[in-house]
């Protein structure tokens, strides 16, 4: 195989088929030579197995000599010749990776030039001015990019010129000055290096393509690979092609073009444009740009040319493409291609408009709604579904990205000020090192949260996405200190605005602007089509515990409750104190009383929650989470027994406190291990929803009520455990003629109960698969610690590929998980299969549980809309741009 390919190279298949091999940039710059025949400058792509040979292990054999032959060829093809005394061939060398990649190494133009073909370049174009301008920028460019020296030892000399010059416009400055900058910078680069500038243009193109090989592994790049989950083994390409100049002179010009409006997603095409002007120049921002219009009034030839460009590539690509374009001496160039970012809105309208076609006569085209499905994103739905940051503006910290939307409003640093606030009419950012149950009364009221420790299934992170609320979690650099934050240089106090972007993670001083939420018309008809296709496929069902978030769940289209967390009910604090009460119960008669109580308010929850969701299926989990979550900290009674004294009812919690404390609670005393010791609680659970079930009956509602038993890990766990709830289940139906529908079953969220599927399915109706415990015990990753200290260092040094609690972990969770879906239908084949994990709600994940059999995903209420669309995507098999 070789390592290099020009750009008119025969593949087997279209070009751009092969981004891993010539990258993203290169497979079109070869599409757009060899098969749509363009005009493109030629050139040739080194491609990513180079860049992988040679990080591994330096520089291939056999490298040198392939691109000797390609810049023959070259040379041949456009009648010039690298480093040509008298009319030298120039190339520009540009990195390209699969997915582009800001953080690479950026492009270098003009290289070939030296201190004999510039003279030659002045020669042939008649324009020393011209010459030693593009070699200064050459010179600087190079010395910048590849030889890593400081910029600013090449601006100052450039603005001393300009100054003695008396000149303020660069274009101003004579070929004389030019020439003596160039002088110049080749003792900059002298004194920076101690090497003289390389002259020999051969030596110039290895040294740029081994800065963008190595550019790869730069902190920029690894940073951006992390956030963008790009694999850090997929290496970079590098782009070698002729130049043309833009800049030449005022029949020249260069300019960005998008086929469709990539903002609103109006199919009508855009572009910025500049006459007499380079590369960079455009996006730059240093001269004002011109629009399609001005294009046409200078060129209106050129004009026509580039919109049938822009049509056909359209038709091409089936896509919104944008592109860049010079125009030399008037000529037009294609310089890139590409599938076109857009907002998520455009997404929406591009999506749904080229499903009824576009273009002219035989060159029509559309497609179809499948297609259409695959052209939108999570992240595209997120943008149209939670108010976003807009504007510039510079993040003090980072955090994960824990819940999407922006929020903006002044910092608390507990629940009871976020409170506090929020009723004198503030807007409330709650700012803590974690939120506990404890929190909730002061996250229910803010816009936003950030945390600075904590992953993305910690408990601010769950509840807020459960809320829609804007949250970023695990921001280290944020250092709490009493009523005030650190984070850098910074320092926000209590009351101090803040934005905080839930998207990105980022965190910012000040009020930036919000752009508010609205999804256009287009997203339910986008969101309609994935609801026919997955239909009797793959089900969405919501995790909610309230009539309120199930109601919300509805109308976002979930079509059941596959988790309803009982434990959320005993946090209200009206409930704590009798929760507390049968914890602390010494008699039996003490803990009878503490549960009839809990009887009364559970019935009344559940009896919202079913008929929120009447008709579709309630998965109801019985009480999970170790019982000390609702005693008070051990830490704060123990201070106040020091400083004020403790009341004898604080003694008591104290006492039971500590009975209850265990050194990892997370693999402790929960689940239906609570329910083996304390089988009562369980039972006026299940008497609460039948109660509650069987009052709707009466009232006409069809309530679908399935009960769940958490962490079970053996068949005689959950026969014991199913045995409690069938005898509620007898004792309530006795003599009843039409009796709610109520099935049995469990979650499946340790190894071992994914092992033994087959057993567990047994005496199981169903199964829920509980992704974050498994995740958690499978990895054996504390979720609460290890997201925000390790999983960093662990990304960046490619030890995982992706977070695992973010995206299902394919090879190991994801296996488990695939082995309990088909040991469990061995038993039993009508064995019905959810997902209840924060999993349910990440498109690669969705995919897996699709592949793996399961009926269901079960997510947020919020991700319920993204869920939809994965869950369609995952059945027609499109990939989604977001998986990389
Ligand atoms: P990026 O990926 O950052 O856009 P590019 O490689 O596309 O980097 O190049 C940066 C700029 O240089 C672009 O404006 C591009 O049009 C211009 N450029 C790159 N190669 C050439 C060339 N051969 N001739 C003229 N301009 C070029
Ligand atoms: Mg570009
Ligand atoms: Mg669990």
């Amino acid at each position: 195989m070789p390592y290099v390919y020009a750009f008119d190279h025969k593949h087997r298949r279209p070009p751009m088929e092969y981004k891993d091999l010539l990258g993203g940039k290169g497979a079109n710059l070869a599409e757009m030579t060899s098969v749509l025949k363009l005009p493109v400058p030629g050139g040739f792509t080194i491609s990513t197995d180079a860049c992988r040979a040679y990080l591994a292990g330096g520089w291939p054999a056999g490298l040198d000599d392939e691109i000797a032959a390609q810049v023959a060829k070259l040379e041949d093809q456009m009648g010039r010749k690298l480093g040509d005394p008298d009319d030298p061939l120039l190339v520009s060398v540009r990195s390209g990776a699969k997915f582009s990649m800001p953080g690479m190494m950026d492009t270098v133009l003009n290289l070939g030039l030296n201190d004999k073909s510039v003279k030659g370049l002045a020669a042939s174009t008649g324009d020393e001015r011209f010459a030693y301008d593009s070699y200064r920028r050459f010179i600087s460019m190079y010395g910048r990019i590849v030889l890593d020296i400081d910029g600013a030892l090449f601006e100052h000399p450039f603005e001393e010129a300009k100054k003695s010059a008396g000149v303020s416009n660069d274009a101003e400055l004579t070929a004389s000055a030019l020439k003596a900058l160039c002088t110049e910078y080749k003792a900059v680069v002298k004194s920076a290096t101690g090497k003289a500038f390389p002259q020999d243009p051969i030596k110039q193109l290895r040294g740029a393509v081994e800065a963008v090989f190595s550019s790869w592994n730069g902190a920029r790049a690894i940073a951006y690979r992390v956030r963008e989950r790009i694999s850090h083994d997929l290496g970079t390409a590098v782009n070698v092609q002729a130049m043309v100049f833009g800049n030449r002179d005022d029949n020249s010009g260069t300019g960005v073009g998008f086929t469709r409006n990539a903002a609103t997603g109006e199919n009508k095409p855009y572009g910025d444009f500049l006459v007499n002007a380079q590369g960079e120049d455009v996006v730059a921002g240093i001269r004002n740009t011109e629009d399609l219009d001005a294009l046409k009034k200078h060129f209106p030839a050129i004009h026509g040319e580039l919109l049938d460009i822009f049509a056909r590539l359209e038709r091409h690509y089936q896509d919104m493409c944008d592109t860049e374009f010079t125009i030399e001496q008037g000529k037009l160039w294609m310089l890139q291609t590409r599938i076109g970012k857009r907002t998520g809105a455009a997404a929406l309208r591009m999506a749904v408009d080229m499903t009824k076609g576009s273009g002219k006569g035989d060159k029509r085209w559309k497609i179809s709604k499948a297609e259409a499905l695959g052209r939108v994103t999570a992240d595209h739905l997120d943008q149209v579904l939670h108010p976003q940051l807009t504007g510039d503006f510079t993040a003090i910290a980072k955090g994960l990205a824990a819940s999407p939307g922006a929020a903006v409003g002044k910092v608390y640093f507990t629940a009871d000020e976020a409170e506090a606030a929020a009723a004198r009419g503030e807007d409330v950012i709650l700012v803590r090192n974690e939120t506990s149950p404890e929190d909730v009364h002061g996250m229910m009221v803010s816009k936003g949260i950030l945390t600075s420790r904590g992953g993305l299934v910690s408990h601010a992170a769950v509840v807020a996405r459960g809320w829609g609320t804007p949250a970023v979690v695990g921001a280290e650099s944020v250092k709490i200190s009493g009523k005030q934050f650190t984070a850098g240089n910074a320092t926000v106090k209590e009351g101090d605005v803040i934005s905080i972007d839930g998207s990105s993670g980022e965190v910012i001083v000040g009020a930036v602007e919000l752009k508010n939420a609205e999804p256009p018309a287009e997203f339910n008809t986008i969101l309609g089509w994935a609801d026919q296709i997955r239909r009797g496929k793959l089900g969405v069902r919501a995790n909610a515990d309230t009539g309120e978030d199930a109601t919300v769940a509805r109308e976002l289209g979930a079509e059941g409750i596959g988790l309803c967390r009982t434990e959320h009910m005993f946090l209200a604090p009206d409930r704590l104190p009798v929760v507390r009460k049968m914890i602390l119960a010494s008699t039996p008669d003490e803990e009878n009383e503490a549960l009839a109580e809990l009887l009364d308010v559970q019935r009344a929850d559940f009896t919202e929650v079913l008929s929120a969701m009447d008709g579709l299926p309630v998965t109801v989990r019985l009480l999970d989470p170790p019982l000390h979550e609702f005693l008070p900290s051990i830490e704060e009674l123990h201070i106040k027994q020091a400083t004020s004294g403790l009341s004898s009812e604080e003694q008591k919690l104290l006492a039971a406190a500590e009975t209850w404390a265990e050194h990892n609670p997370m693999i402790g005393t929960r689940g239906v291990r609570l329910g083996v010791i304390k089988p009562k609680l369980y039972g006026m659970q299940v008497r609460a929803l039948l109660e509650a079930a069987k009052n709707l009956r009466k009232q006409g509602k069809n309530p679908i009520v399935e009960v769940m038993i958490p962490l079970t890990v053996t068949r005689e766990e959950l026969a014991l455990a199913r045995g409690w709830v069938q005898e509620e289940i007898d004792r309530a139906n006795k003599g009843v003629k039409n009796p709610p529908n109520v099935t049995i079953g469990t979650m499946i969220e340790t190894p071992r109960a994914a092992v033994r599927a087959d057993e567990i399915a047994e005496v199981s109706d169903f199964f829920s698969f509980g992704t974050n415990d498994l995740t958690q015990m499978t990895f054996g990753f504390s979720r609460d610690d290890v997201e925000s200290r390790m999983m960093p260092a662990y990304l960046e040094q490619g030890l995982l590929k992706r977070n695992p609690f973010e995206t299902i972990d394919q090879s190991g969770v994801g296996e488990l998980v695939k082995l309990g879906a088909e040991r469990g239908r061995a038993t039993d084949k009508k064995l019905k299969l959810g997902v209840c994990g924060e999993h349910g709600g990440d498109p690669e994940s969705i995919a897996l549980f699709y592949e793996a059999g399961l009926d269901y995903v079960s997510c947020s209420p919020f991700r319920v809309p993204i869920a939809r669309l994965a869950a369609a995507q995952a059945v027609v098999g499109a990939s989604t741009s977001t998986t990389k």
